[in-house]
């Protein structure tokens, strides 16, 4: 019997899970360095600790039913602690393993016989003049691990630049990535119980802003027949990889109609908080239902939706125009509890619901109403 769920790690994910945990009636216990964190304040409890500290590790576990986390970028060794103490913790170590590590991810998803961007693994300054004779400009380098949000990323253009960016890495290992010149970004989130059943949401079609995403359109404009093809590129990673949670894979849509994976979420991902507002069971609550060995729910669409984040802008802690925003009652905003609006820090973002084919008038309006927002 599960009564009381530990999320390692306080972000905005972990507070939008912690919010349909509690709404089913489940305790929620997160563990996060900074105090107050955003699962911290609607949790029943946080461990103020660092993810690597075993001892919260250990309290953690002792104090819940069964642990999940809310991102990759966690000490592997948080996980793998808590597996040979015989507590509960999913998605295992094994996932985390592979889709924290760049190389590994790859590797893995060529090996179920999908395709990626050429790549190639970096470790010496001489690895590139083969990498960028083989693989060519304009790459990316990746740090292998600890990215996201674009963070631990440089484009490069010629050998000159690479040196730069090598230098810039500070001796972090790297990917070299061919950049994909994609007609569109995509993402699929899904569920994977333990039982093997797979839950998948419709595609969403993203759009980045320097490396973070801006807006999600649900579902995405393309093509049925890229839309299953999609589909069964996340049924095939979810099962191969044989992960229990939501999860999201990132693909590149490009002009041939080839879909290239780029990388996977084994968590709840950004791209599916439209789920929240739209779907009778959202990709948090299927999280829940996973961790908790319950059925998963096949999703149902209720409207069309287009999701845009609310970053920070470095230049107050106060939103403005949300009383605006507001104005337009298909608009659902959500944001995190954050008291520092860094600037491009992920504060909150909001749900527009859109009633028939998401259009550009639609995507106009939304940006119109997004432009209304500010810091003070
Ligand atoms: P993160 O972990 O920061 O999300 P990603 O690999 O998803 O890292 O990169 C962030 C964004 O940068 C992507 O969503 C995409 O817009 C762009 N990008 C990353 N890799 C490539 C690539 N190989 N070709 C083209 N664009 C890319
Ligand atoms: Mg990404």
């Amino acid at each position: 019997m599960i009564r009381t769920i530990g999320v390692i790690g306080g972000g905005q994910l972990g507070r939008m899970f912690a919010l349909e945990a509690k709404r089913m009636g489940f305790d929620v216990v997160t563990l996060d360095p900074q105090e107050h964190s955003p699962c911290g304040q609607v949790a029943d409890e946080q461990i103020v600790a660092a993810y690597d500290d075993m001892a919260a590790i250990e309290r953690l576990g002792e104090r819940c039913d069964v642990v999940t986390y809310e991102f990759e970028n966690i000490p592997i060794k948080a996980v793998q602690y808590l597996e040979e103490h015989g507590f509960r913790v999913t998605p295992s170590s094994d996932v985390l393993r592979i889709t924290q590590d760049r190389l590994l991810e790859k590797r893995f998803v060529r090996s179920c016989g999908i395709a990626t961007a050429d790549f190639a693994e970096i470790n010496r300054l001489d690895d590139f003049s083969e990498a960028g004779m083989s693989i060519g400009f304009p790459a990316i380098l990746k740090t292998v691990r600890g990215g996201y949000d674009g963070k631990g990323q440089w484009r490069v253009r010629s050998l000159d630049e690479t040196r730069v960016a090598f230098a810039a890495a500070k001796g972090a290992q790297l990917i070299y990535e061919k950049v994909v010149p994609f007609v569109r970004e995509l993402s699929v989130v899904a569920t994977r119980a333990a039982d093997d059943s797979v839950v998948v949401y419709p595609v969403g079609e993203n759009t980045h802003d320097r490396g973070i995403l801006a807006m999600t359109v649900a579902p995405a404009r393309i093509s049925n027949n890229a839309r299953l093809r999609a589909r069964t590129i996340a049924i095939t990673i979810g099962k191969k990889l044989g992960i229990v949670g939501t999860y999201c894979v990132e693909l590149f849509l490009i002009a041939s109609g080839e879909l290239l994976v780029n990388e996977i979420a084994p968590r709840p991902h950004n791209s599916g908080h439209y789920t929240i507002d739209v779907t009778q069971c959202s990709q948090f609550e299927q999280q829940v239902r996973a961790v908790c060995e319950l059925p998963l729910a096949e999703p149902k669409m209720e409207s069309n939706a287009i999701m845009m984040n609310i970053l920070g802008a470095g230049k107050g802690d106060h939103l403005t125009g949300e009383a605006e925003l507001l104005s337009d009652p298909s608009i659902i905003l959500h944001m995190y509890g954050k008291h520092h609006a860094v600037d491009r820090r992920k504060m909150g973002h909001f749900t527009m619901l859109v009633e028939g084919a998401v259009d550009e008038p639609a995507i106009a309006r939304a940006k119109a109403a997004h432009a209304k927002l500010g810091w003070d």
